[in-house]
C-alpha cells in the first residue's frame, strides 16, 4: 500500500492523492496496536496528526516505510531517531500554522487590551457600561517576544506595525542576523531585563527542560506592575501557580492563554474564574488556511517520496538535502 491514514484525516488534498495512490483510511486505526503494525508493516507511507504513537518497535517492523507525514506540529508521537536510522523521512510543515498563531497572539493582546471578551458578555447580559470597558491601546506601548524564531517574528512584523516598541529574549538569536530589519529591536541577553521593560509578554519558544516553568514566581515579579502575559507555545514553559498568584495579586493586568500544563485541564481551574484571563483551547493553528496548507504541503512531499523525489518540508535530515538527491529512493 502507498499511503495509509491512521486517524481521521479528510482533506481535498489527500483526495487528490488518492486519485494517483493506492490510499488506505483508518480514523481508528491509532487506537488498535495489533492492526496499526500489521498495516504498518505493508505501508510505504503515512500519514498521522498526533494520535497515532509511532514508537521505535512499530517503525522497526515497518520495513517498506519510506515516509511519514506529520499532519501540524510537535513530533513527540513520532520516534524521530528509529525513522532517521531507517532512512525514513519524516514530514512535518512547521511554518504552514506561523502565520495564524501570530495573529492570535496578537488577537489575544488586543482583546486584552480592550477587555473584549469582558464588554460582550456585559452587553449581551442587556448592560451598556462603556466606562467599565475602557482599556489602553497597543500603540506606542512596548512588547516583550520571549523565542524569536518563525513566530516570534511574525508577532514582531504585526506588533511593529501596531506601533509598539519590541525587545526580544531568545539566547540563540544574534542581533547581527537581523542588522537591518530588526535595527529597532533590543535584544536582551537575560529573560528578567527583557520583561522589565515590557507591558505585553508574549512567549514562543519550545518546550525544553531550559524553558520548563520559566514563567515562575521570580519571571512573573520582573514584569511590570499591570502588564499583560500571553502564551500560544506550550502550557509547560509556564507555573501556572505563579501566574495565578501574580494575577490574584494583581502584579499582572491579565493574561491570554492557549496552551495549558495539561490539555485539556480537568477542570477548568482558578484561572477561569478571572475576568482579565483569556482561556482558549490550544486553537493557534486551527485556521481554515493553516489546515489547508498544512494538507498540501503534507501531501506534495508524500507524493514526491513515493516517487523517489526528495521532500521539502522535513525534520529528521540535520543537513540540507541537496538538489535531486532523494532521501531515499523507493524499491
Ligand atoms: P521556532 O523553533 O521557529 O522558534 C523557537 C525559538 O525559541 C527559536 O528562535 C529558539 O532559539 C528560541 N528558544 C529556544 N530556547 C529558548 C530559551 N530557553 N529562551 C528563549 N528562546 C528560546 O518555533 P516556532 O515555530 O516559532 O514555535 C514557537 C512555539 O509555538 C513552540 O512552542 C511551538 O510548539 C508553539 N506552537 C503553538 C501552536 C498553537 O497551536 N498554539 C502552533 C504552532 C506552534
Amino acid at each position: 500500500m502507498d499511503i495509509l491514514i491512521t486517524e481521521d484525516l479528510q482533506a481535498p488534498a489527500i483526495d487528490r492523492l488518492a486519485e494517483r495512490f493506492q490510499v488506505v483510511r483508518d480514523p481508528a486505526m491509532w487506537k488498535d496496536a495489533a492492526k496499526l503494525k500489521a498495516a504498518l508493516a505493508e505501508a510505504r507511507t503515512v500519514m498521522v496528526r498526533n494520535q497515532t504513537q509511532l514508537t521505535a518497535e512499530l517503525l522497526a517492523a515497518a520495513p517498506k516505510l519510506l515516509g511519514i507525514g506529520r499532519v501540524g506540529v510537535g513530533l513527540d508521537n513520532i520516534h524521530l531517531a528509529t525513522a532517521s536510522e531507517r532512512g525514513v523521512v519524516v514530514i512535518a510543515p512547521l511554518s504552514a500554522n506561523a502565520v495564524s498563531v501570530a495573529e492570535l497572539a496578537l488577537g489575544l493582546m488586543l482583546a486584552l487590551a480592550r477587555k473584549i471578551p469582558l464588554a460582550d458578555v456585559s452587553t449581551k447580559g442587556g448592560g451598556w457600561d462603556r466606562r467599565g470597558c475602557t482599556g489602553i491601546e497597543l500603540f506606542g506601548k512596548s512588547i516583550a517576544i520571549c523565542g524569536f524564531g518563525r513566530i516570534g517574528k511574525m508577532v514582531a512584523d504585526r506588533a511593529r506595525a501596531f506601533g509598539m516598541k519590541i525587545v526580544v529574549f531568545d539566547p540563540f538569536v544574534k542581533k547581527e542576523a537581523h542588522s537591518t530589519s530588526w535595527a529597532e529591536i533590543d535584544f536582551c541577553t537575560k529573560l528578567e531585563d527583557a520583561l522589565a521593560q515590557a507591558d505585553f509578554v508574549s512567549v514562543h519558544t519550545p518546550l525544553t527542560p531550559e524553558t520548563k516553568h520559566c514563567f515562575n514566581e521570580r519571571a512573573f515579579a520582573a514584569m511590570r506592575r499591570g502588564a499583560f502575559f500571553i502564551n500560544t507555545s506550550r502550557g509547560g514553559v509556564v507555573d501556572e501557580a505563579a501566574l495565578l498568584h501574580a494575577l490574584k495579586t494583581h502584579h499582572l493586568g491579565g493574561a491570554g492563554l492557549d496552551v495549558r500544563e495539561v490539555e485539556p485541564p480537568p477542570q477548568p481551574g482558578p484561572l477561569a474564574l478571572l475576568d482579565n484571563v483569556i482561556l482558549l483551547p490550544h486553537v493557534g493553528a486551527f485556521t481554515h488556511e493553516a489546515q489547508t496548507r498544512t494538507f498540501e504541503a503534507v501531501c506534495r512531499d508524500l507524493q514526491r517520496v513515493l516517487e523517489g523525489q526528495p521532500a521539502i518540508d522535513f525534520v529528521n535530515f540535520p543537513e540540507p538535502i541537496s538538489e535531486g538527491r532523494a532521501t531515499r529512493v523507493p524499491d
